[in-house]
């Protein structure tokens, strides 16, 4: 008997401090959750503050392509109550349209599609706009990126744009008024060319030889406005697509060839040498603009002449190469000149940028020409980029769809031509 009560007593004992354990375990067990949960609601404050003070608008979607998110910018950028879209497909009240067709969200929802299936992040095309809850029409610009759970699975998309609609229309009204000046600059400026050169002729008087220098240089002088007021007017006509593209059947080699027979007195003075190897495939023509391909290619080749500065008689080697890569004819125009050092690379395609080591070479020029060649080759259906070693050289790479380029019959020639 007292044997028994000694046991149970034991088992009390044991039981009571199971039960200790137990209560401890749940007690760590809850803390561990709280601390979690704790962390978590940290973690959630801190993106709610974020992007309740961001400029930008942020609309984070499903896997169902529902909104679950939608903070104050995108409320103000599209004029929808966070209310009216909460679990919303997205595309039932975001209409992000082409610019062209109000009616056409295809393309956005594609690039959305692809954000979550592919796991890229997408940049909203520049001709994308969005109708807002009024009806009218915002620019936009940004991003979409897919979102990830933390073992990196895709569980939905986030959009992040602003609106960049004064800013475009401020860009419209400089380019009006730039495009509207070179117009009336150029009419007085060639009258002066018709005069000057009507003196230096000699056919109103003889001139001595001082005058003839002076008349030479103030010639030189109004070619360099000229050129100036007409690069201006193609930049507004191409960034307004407002530059008419004629594609016609091209044999590209000859084109190549007949820049690089009129460069050749500029090259010889730089003792400069042109390469050429026609490619052996018999090259079929291609159906684009030759005019304005031209002028890319005088852009390339001028620029490859302009930025060698080897004295030595072997020294400035220019190589141009034509060759078919893929679906892309893939022109290369290579110079062992000067180079664009690291840190200017990412902005040789600016408007008015030219590299400081250009400076020193005693060059002209206007950081206009591949600004304008970019804009070219981009609205043929081509890209164009370098590679750069800062004296040792840099090779320009353009491309062009076998294809052809699309033809714009609207919108008026290139001016400088
Ligand atoms: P520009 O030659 O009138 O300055 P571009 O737009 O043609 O204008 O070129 C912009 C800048 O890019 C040049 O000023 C120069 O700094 C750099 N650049 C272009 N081509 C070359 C080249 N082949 N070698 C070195 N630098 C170059």
């Amino acid at each position: 008997m007292v044997d028994n009560k000694i046991i149970n007593i034991n088992k009390a004992k044991k039981n009571k401090h199971n039960n200790k354990q137990q209560v401890q375990k749940k007690k760590n067990s809850t803390g561990l959750l709280d601390q979690q949960n704790q962390a978590l609601l940290l973690e959630n404050n801190k993106f709610n503050t974020i992007s309740s003070l961001v400029s930008d608008g942020v609309v984070i979607i499903n896997n169902n392509y529902k909104i679950t998110f939608f903070n104050k910018m995108a409320i103000h950028i599209s004029g929808f109550m966070a209310k009216d879209v909460m679990g919303v497909k997205f595309d039932k009240k975001l209409k992000f349209v082409s610019k062209k067709n109000a009616k056409d969200d295809s393309k956005f929802i594609e690039m959305v599609k692809k954000a979550v299936i592919t796991g890229e992040i997408k940049k909203i095309a520049k001709d994308i706009i969005l109708i807002r809850e009024d009806n009218l029409k915002a620019e936009v610009a940004g991003n979409i990126a897919p979102l990830k759970d933390s073992c990196g699975k895709i569980i939905g998309c986030i959009f992040i744009f602003r609106d960049i609609t004064s800013e475009q229309e401020i860009d419209r009204m400089k380019t009006e008024f730039i495009s509207l000046a070179s117009h009336q600059l150029r009419t007085p400026l060639t009258t002066i060319r018709w005069f000057i050169e009507e003196l230096y002729s000699g056919e109103l008087g003889k001139l001595n030889s001082e005058q003839k220098d002076y008349l030479k240089q103030v010639l030189e002088s109004n070619s360099r406005m000229i050129k100036l007021v007409n690069d201006l007017l193609d930049i507004s006509r191409l960034e307004t697509s407002r530059l008419r593209i004629a594609p016609k059947p091209t044999d590209l080699a000859e084109l190549i060839k007949s820049v690089l027979s009129e460069y050749l007195p500029v090259a010889k003075a730089n003792n400069c040498k042109f390469k050429f190897k026609t490619p052996r495939v018999g090259f079929t023509k291609i159906n684009i603009d030759p005019i304005l391909i031209k002028q890319v290619l005088i852009n390339l080749i001028s620029n490859a002449v302009k930025y060698s500065f080897n004295n030595d008689r072997s020294g400035n080697i220019i190589t141009i190469n034509l060759n078919k890569k893929r679906k892309d004819v893939v022109v290369t125009v290579k110079d062992n000149g000067i180079g664009i050092p690291e840190k200017f690379q990412s902005r040789i395609f600016q408007k008015f940028f030219r590299a400081d080591n250009v400076h020193k070479l005693d060059t002209e020029g206007t950081g206009f020409g591949l600004y304008i060649a970019k804009l070219i080759i981009e609205s043929s259906g081509g890209k164009i980029w370098f590679q750069s070693t800062e004296r040792a050289g840099t090779t320009f790479y353009l491309t062009l769809p076998i294809t052809g380029s699309k033809s714009r019959i609207e919108g008026k020639n290139l001016s400088n031509v």
